[in-house]
């Protein structure tokens, strides 16, 4: 099934319903709505590209990013939503990588993009992106639950971002447990799209369609706590996805206000791990308004969820230890842990955690290699690292690889250590995370100068910020004669982590 029949039904069967917002405008309805991404079908079509062909989206968040998204869906494409935060260049190589026929950007993205790449590129905010969703609407192509819909690219540890295969078979499973295990969905909610469209927040936009719900996107694009809390009270019943990092902005903020978070039906937070006075702060002030979910590209956002009773409810005995918990498997999944040799460990023993269903990848994009080491006789390995108890909640330790989540964003420290390599004052580096008070954490390089070089962090500064996203600059470098290592060479970033946190 093409994960855009859903909106097709609920323009038939509430086509009035107010779908598409700008804070409180409301832009489009359910049937302009399905109207506009029809026509964007034919359009796409007419340029020629065909069912299976993959369509960027580089954007900002936007109502029209949910235009595109259906418009490619419906006519059997794929879209590749890309992080707007990310360099040209890291855009670029997704683009070739995916093999592209098209890009939809945003106008302030499209002249960096333009640098890059000489591919079609139409402004997702301009008169031309308005006119192709004009016009006789292209009707739904037929799509088998295992055809691609959405190529999600994380990076990867080699510094190489692989895509994740998301398809339409996927993103119903995915849909379907969000009533079940995180939150109903009602037709006068409005989904608040915060955080960006192109990760989580994207990815619950079908069951909001399904349920014929608002998309509500904030005018400023992005997130400010304030106006999250401004929205909520005006055109609540909201419900939106958070990374940690925000939801203690949006906790301060209202504490600041005086604000106890009118409107908010729904917070749901995972991407990274939450510090526990920062929920609890955020329940004694809010009230019982969260759900945790835990998931990765590979499982997206349905691996499993913490409920809202088992977030609040303090006479539970076991309220603690659940709350540092991420829950219990999702309903279209089952979750194991194994150690080393992949045997299955009981309750309480650590391990890897591992995970099978419906909305698990079936491999990364044109990367044989990369698949075969993630996904072993049926389960999806997850590298992270974690022990379930005996009531199946599921608790997480640590990753296994050693991504740094900062402000709710994976960074890879291989990547940022590959292109600091790069530069000649350098002789070896690692990078590692550092305990953050505002964004979780954040990136740190260990430098050992070339021969005859000093440590020049100006020089070192530019180097990244000439051909990287920023919020993956180093916040701070430190010189160090060697680096530790273990006898096979590898160096060993539990001792580099363990120094930052005596020098605190
Ligand atoms: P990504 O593929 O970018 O979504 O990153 C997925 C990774 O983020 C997971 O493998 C976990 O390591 C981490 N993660 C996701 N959700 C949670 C959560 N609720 N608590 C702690 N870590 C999480």
């Amino acid at each position: 099934m093409n994960i855009a029949h859903w909106l097709a039904r609920t323009a038939r069967s509430s086509g009035g319903n107010p779908a598409l917002m700008r804070g409180g405008q409301v832009l489009a309805d359910y049937a302009t709505f399905h109207a506009r991404a029809g026509a964007l079908a034919r359009s796409l079509t007419e340029q020629g590209i065909a069912p299976d062909d993959r369509v960027a989206l580089f954007a900002t968040n936007s109502p029209d990013y949910l235009v595109a998204l259906y418009g490619i869906w419906i006519m059997g494409a794929a879209a590749v939503p890309i992080n707007a935060k990310l360099h040209p260049r890291e855009a670029h190589f997704i683009v070739q990588n995916s093999g592209s026929a098209h890009v939809l950007a945003s106008t302030d993205l499209i002249a960096g993009l333009r640098a890059e790449s000489t591919l079609p590129v139409t402004a997702l905010d301009g008169p031309d992106f308005a006119a192709m969703t004009i016009g006789p609407a292209a009707p739904i192509c037929d799509r088998a639950p295992g055809d691609l819909a959405w190529l999600f690219y994380t990076s990867g540890t080699t510094g190489r971002p692989k895509g994740v295969q998301i398809t339409h078979g996927m993103l119903a499973a995915t849909s379907l447990c969000y009533p079940m295990d995180v939150d109903p969905v009602a037709c006068d909610d409005a989904a608040l799209y915060a955080a960006p469209m192109s990760h989580g927040a994207g990815l619950y936009a079908p069951i909001h369609v399904r349920m014929g719900a608002r998309h509500m996107v904030p005018p400023s694009g992005g997130f400010d706590p304030a106006e999250v809390l401004a929205l909520s009270a005006a055109h609540g019943p909201t419900s939106l996805f958070m990374a940690p990092t925000m939801l203690k902005r949006v906790t301060d903020a209202a504490k600041a206000a005086g604000q106890r978070g009118a409107g908010i039906k729904t917070i749901i937070y995972g991407g990274g791990p939450m510090y526990r006075a920062d929920i609890e702060a955020a329940v004694d002030w809010f009230g019982p308004r969260f759900v945790q979910i835990y998931g990765q590209g590979e499982c997206p956002m349905a691996i499993t969820a913490l409920a809202r009773a088992d977030i609040a409810d303090r006479t539970q005995p076991r309220w603690r230890e659940r709350l540092a918990s991420v829950g219990r498997a999702q309903s279209a999944v089952e979750i194991a842990v194994v150690d080393a040799t992949g045997q299955p460990l009981a309750a309480g023993q650590t391990g890897e955690i591992m995970v099978r269903g419906a909305p698990v990848m079936p491999g990364y994009w044109q990367n044989p290699e990369a698949t075969a080491r993630t996904l072993r006789d049926g389960w999806l390995m997850t590298g992270d690292i974690g022990h379930l108890d005996a009531d199946g909640y599921l608790t997480l330790v640590d990753r296994s690889k050693d991504v740094i989540i900062s402000g709710g964003t994976n960074i890879y420290p291989r990547e940022i250590e590959e292109l600091l390599l790069t530069h000649p004052s350098v002789d070896a580096v690692a990078v590692v995370g550092r305990p953050s008070a505002d964004w979780g954490e954040e990136v740190v390089a260990f430098i050992v100068p070339a021969p005859g070089a000093g440590l020049d962090t100006a020089a070192l500064d530019a180097h990244i910020l000439a051909q990287m996203a920023r919020f993956k600059r180093p916040k701070a470098y430190i010189q160090i004669a060697d680096l530790p290592r273990n006898n096979y060479g590898k160096v060993l970033k539990t001792v580099l982590r363990q120094q930052l946190e005596e020098m605190r």
